[in-house]
């Protein structure tokens, strides 16, 4: 997607700390930590939201989270837990319509969140 601000960092045409690469995901860090470790881990396919996810990207779903498992135990700081966060849409407060995980953590999480 040409305008889609992660595709871009898919396609490299924007700068990223990225930390994981593969031939289905890219994982770099947020701009705007929320927490001491917050990485977002995307596909590389231009996905809009969960609501757009079909029977098609069932294998791309769950290894999303195979990623996200092993990025997170490689990260010393995620020991002791994480959290992963998918906004959907406005109320969720989704700002970037391309799919992407949040990975969360170096600091105790409040429930529920905000
Ligand atoms: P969401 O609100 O779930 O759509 O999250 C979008 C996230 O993307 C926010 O946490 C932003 O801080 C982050 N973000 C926006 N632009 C960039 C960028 N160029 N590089 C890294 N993270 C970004
Ligand atoms: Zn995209």
């Amino acid at each position: 997607m040409e305008k889609c601000l992660f595709c871009k960092v898919v396609n490299k045409q924007i700068p990223a700390k990225i930390i994981y690469e593969d031939d289905i995901v890219v994982a770099f860090e947020d701009i705007n930590p929320q927490a001491p470790v917050h990485i977002l881990l995307i596909p590389k396919k231009h996905v809009e939201t969960v609501l757009d996810l079909t029977e098609e990207d069932k294998d791309l779903a769950g290894y999303l989270f195979l990623a996200a498992g092993k990025i997170a135990r490689d990260i010393e700081a995620l020991n002791d837990g994480f959290r992963i966060v998918v906004n959907c849409k406005e109320n969720a407060g989704q700002a970037v319509f391309h799919l992407h995980l949040h990975i969360l953590g170096g600091r105790r999480m409040q429930w529920p969140p905000g």
